[in-house]
């Protein structure tokens, strides 16, 4: 059996009929920017808003121009400093140092893989002005306990939700604990266009205005420009596609829980997976398990059909983009540990049954075979 780590074709064929529609009435539409008033991102923004259940939705062209709007409608720059987690895509670390800030790193908690909160208060500093939450893989991260530091030190909060569509803390969803919630449509992500495409939600309609702006070379209206933005506008065609995806993403997201259970059930006792605190709703974007032999269990899988991934093999500080900081693996032993001992298996909404089994059932015997060997030995 092959078991991949996602099924977009899959995906598609099943809502197909309204999805050749949907881009059908685009084209002829002739709205294929998303600036002015555009119907199809005027329907996406609103469709979102409600999916959020509150504040306001600016669409713009990805998830990484999403955090750096943000932290450009905050006013971040040159000087300051932006907190994020060693663990993540390198596009949270890449928009701090495009807007002219410094991107300061914190280790990640060994049991979620979530930035460290009890270590942030040590790297916070006079030129500190935000921090980058970043829910990875869908868990979100105490937004409770970061909102309450964030007022101690008067920091903003830009929320990266790239990978936690439809994660909430309480029933409230991630993006609006903070100032600004960013989001990524990449075509892999839990909600994803057929190409590149981004959006931001927030509570402040003002900011949301000023977001826009950004994303559309700060035009007030028609060649009105109040300040220099910049182009990252959706695709009206990507945001027809979204609509369209947007009414599945609930179910969707039940079906990842679902698996996600059958996982947890099957393994608590052998690999550790993310810890989930009471009242947290996990996006399960990734569904990751730790193991010593991460090397070797990815090539028992491999030999078996199924898909793994490694998310993310280097801590971002560690990445050559950013040895200016001269920063070592003895900064941030947890991330680095992470990095080396987590594997994401198979975890998709077209997942069926017998694949789910496949990859339980390849993760125990990998787990018996080992065992065999180490009391032989
Ligand atoms: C995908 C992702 C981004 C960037 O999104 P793009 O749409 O690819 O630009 C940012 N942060 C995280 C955590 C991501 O997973």
């Amino acid at each position: 059996m092959n078991v991949p780590l996602s099924n977009l074709t899959k995906q598609y064929l099943a809502i197909k009929e309204e999805i050749d529609a949907a881009i059908q009435k685009t084209i002829e539409s002739g709205a294929y920017i998303g600036k002015g008033n555009n119907p199809f991102i005027l329907e996406f923004e609103n469709a979102f808003e409600d999916f959020t259940q509150e504040g306001n939705c600016v669409a713009c062209a990805n998830g990484t121009d999403a955090i750096e709007i943000a932290l450009r409608a905050l006013n971040i720059g040159a000087g300051d400093e932006v907190i994020v987690p060693a663990q993540t895509w390198i596009a949270t670390a890449e928009a701090v140092s495009f807007c002219g800030a410094k991107p300061v790193f914190v280790d990640i908690h060994p049991d979620n893989y979530l930035i460290d909160i009890d270590k942030i208060e040590a790297k916070i500093n006079p030129r500190t002005q935000a921090i980058i939450p970043v829910h990875l893989y869908g868990l979100p991260v105490d937004m409770r306990a970061i909102v309450k530091l964030a007022h101690k030190h008067d920091l903003k909060i830009v929320e990266d939700c790239a990978q936690a569509h439809g994660a909430s803390i309480e029933g409230r969803h991630v993006g609006l604990w903070g100032d600004v919630g960013t989001f990524s449509f990449f075509p892999g992500k839990n909600l994803g266009a057929y190409g590149d495409a981004g959006g931001i939600i927030c509570s402040d309609p003002k900011l949301a205005q000023r977001c826009k702006q950004l994303t559309n070379h700060g035009q007030e209206r028609p060649h009105s420009h109040i300040f220099e933005g910049r182009n990252s506008r959706m695709d009206g065609l990507q945001a027809a596609v979204l609509t369209v995806k947007l009414t599945y993403l609930q179910a969707w997201t039940q079906r990842r829980e679902e698996i996600a259970n059958q996982y947890r059930a099957a393994f608590t006792n052998q690999y550790r997976v993310q810890k989930i605190p009471e009242s947290f709703r996990h996006a399960y974007h990734v569904f990751s398990i730790e193991t010593e032999q991460r090397d070797a269990m990815r090539e028992h899988l491999n030999n078996l059909g199924v898909a793994t991934a490694v998310y993310y093999p280097t801590p971002v500080p560690l990445l050559k983009a950013y040895e200016r900081f001269g920063h070592s693996a003895s900064d941030f032993p947890v991330a680095v540990a992470q990095s080396k001992n987590t594997l994401a298996i198979p975890i998709y909404p077209e997942m069926k049954d017998n694949e789910v089994q496949c990859v339980i059932e390849g993760l125990q015997n990998f787990h018996s075979c080992n065992q065999a060997i180490m009391t032989t030995h």
